[in-house]
């Protein structure tokens, strides 16, 4: 097998994203106990159902979805508080969400590993912004040769159009990349879809897990350090 291209999936994939979640939303919460009057508990309840409100409301297929200036805003509005707040709240859940933000083991020698013989790349369902701050916040930017976020493809995973875009901007077929990730549902059956190869990093006990195995032929890594010898392994050397 011929791969000129490695495009990862970010969130869960390069970092821990539930664990920078919860450490930032475990300090919203406890603001928003102080600044509007609502338990753990409402405040909870209410950020679920406005996250699933993103969704419906703009048709589900939009980077806006992920947005947290315009969620913030929504949990304002639905409990009757002044949107004033928003801007706050999207500030110091980023300022909380970046600092905790820790690369997961293995990923710089990894990256380090592949970028001698390998484009490497970025496919995520976000807006860039954010997305940029992680990378540079988990000092891994240097390593990535290009960028595909949800937000400038127009479509989010599993969509195809994402993946073409990776398969364009790393200027090969997208039978020639391979795409990494922690999501059956996103990455592994968008990329296969795509026509590209996929790896699946298998998600760390006591995160959500998936509801199937991985689809046949695709391998599943427990840790990235795993994949450099995996994929010299699948181009037969
Ligand atoms: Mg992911």
């Amino acid at each position: 097998m011929d791969i000129k291209a490695v495009v990862f999936d970010l969130d869960n994939t390069l970092y821990d994203y539930d664990a920078a979640h919860e450490a930032a939303f475990r300090i919203l919460s406890g603001y928003a106990q102080i600044a509007l009057g609502l338990s753990e508990e409402e405040f909870s309840a209410v950020y679920d159902a406005v996250m699933q409100e993103q969704i419906t409301r703009s048709g589900g297929a939009y980077a806006a979805i992920h947005n947290r200036m315009i969620r913030f805003q929504m949990i304002l509005e639905r409990v009757r508080k002044p949107i004033l707040y928003a801007p706050q709240m999207s500030d110091l859940y980023w300022a909380v969400f970046l600092d905790a933000c820790r690369p997961v083991p293995g990923v710089r020698e990894a990256l380090e590993a592949l970028r001698t013989e390998y484009v490497i790349g970025v496919g995520t369902n976000m807006t860039a912004d954010y997305q940029y701050r992680k990378l540079q916040r988990l000092g891994l930017l240097d390593f990535i040769g290009f960028m595909v976020s949800s937000e400038e493809a127009g479509a989010e995973k599993p969509e195809k159009r994402l993946f073409d875009l990776c398969a364009e901007k790393a200027g090969c077929a997208a039978a020639e990349c391979v795409f990494v990730g922690d999501s059956l549902s996103h990455d592994i059956k968008g990329a296969l879809d795509a026509g590209m190869s996929a790896v699946w990093l298998s998600p760390p006990p006591g995160h959500i897990a998936e509801p199937k195995p991985a689809p046949d032929g695709v391998p599943a890594i427990a840790s990235l350090s795993e994949l450099p010898g995996l994929l010299r392994g699948l181009r037969g050397i």
